[in-house]
């Protein structure tokens, strides 16, 4: 069958001799793998289609498995994404995640959208940090672990102070704490940011202003929940984190 459908690469590998496979995530058709044959080969039409990032309008036949790429055109190549290694850093990290915690076929409108609107926002040099930390809210959403930190997920609590827990899928209260050892306290910014991740479109995202200290207490919060809930060993992190101790 033929589809049309519009996609961001989300993965990008060589396949056999010139050619290459991408993973897409589309609007319509949820995650698909794609070959595209002479991708590698410099007079490729289609070259380019197979970089990591590009948005583009796919033409692809399928029955099964993999499609095979017969047309397509870039609608936003997103090369500053590669091209500065900052950037390139978070993009990547956000594609693989996208790639290994959906699955194939996964209807994915919302999440394609979040994607979009994700890139568009690093390219716009917003707070790639905090981006990328609200693009993981809604991949933990889009998976069936979107957390819940409006009250204790134990006793139904709203005051005082609370932690975050993986184990009870949001966060205890002082009285409840006991029951995660793991839990992570949460200040009381980082608890109202979290609560603002959890229902605000990358789409509306204006600029976001976060302390520091808050920043640090934030990005201990999202480690717990996506590694407590995907447990995902993801290669692009690891630069992230060397990215991280050596700051460009
Ligand atoms: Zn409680």
């Amino acid at each position: 069958m033929q589809y049309r459908a519009e996609g961001i690469v989300i993965r990008s590998m060589d396949y056999g001799e010139g050619n290459k496979i991408v993973n897409i995530l589309t609007r319509t058709n949820g995650k698909v793998g794609i070959i595209i044959r002479g991708a590698k080969k410099t007079k490729s039409r289609h070259g380019s289609l197979a970089q990591l990032f590009t948005y583009g309008e796919f033409l692809y036949f399928r029955n099964s498995g993999l499609g095979t790429l017969t047309h397509g055109e870039i609608i936003e190549s997103h090369h500053l994404l590669r091209e500065r290694l900052e950037l390139a850093a978070y993009a990547s990290y956000v594609a693989e995640l996208t790639d290994r915690a959906l699955q194939e076929d996964e209807s994915s409108g919302f999440i394609f959208e979040q994607l979009k609107a994700c890139f568009t926002a690093y390219g716009e040099g917003k707070d790639a940090e905090i981006i990328t930390q609200l693009y993981e809210m809604r991949i933990l959403e889009a998976t069936g672990y979107g957390p819940v930190f409006d009250a204790c997920s134990s006793c139904g609590n709203v005051v005082g102070s609370m932690s975050l827990s993986v184990r009870s899928g949001g966060v205890l209260c002082s009285k409840c704490g006991y029951k995660d050892p793991f839990a992570l306290p949460l200040g009381d910014g980082a608890l109202k940011l979290l609560r603002l991740f959890r229902t605000m479109d990358l789409r509306r995202l204006g600029s976001i202003q976060v302390k520091e200290e808050t920043k640090g207490e934030l990005k201990r919060a999202m480690r717990l929940l996506v590694d407590g809930n995907l447990g995902l060993t993801l290669k692009s992190r690891s630069f992230l984190d060397q990215m991280d101790k050596f700051p460009l």
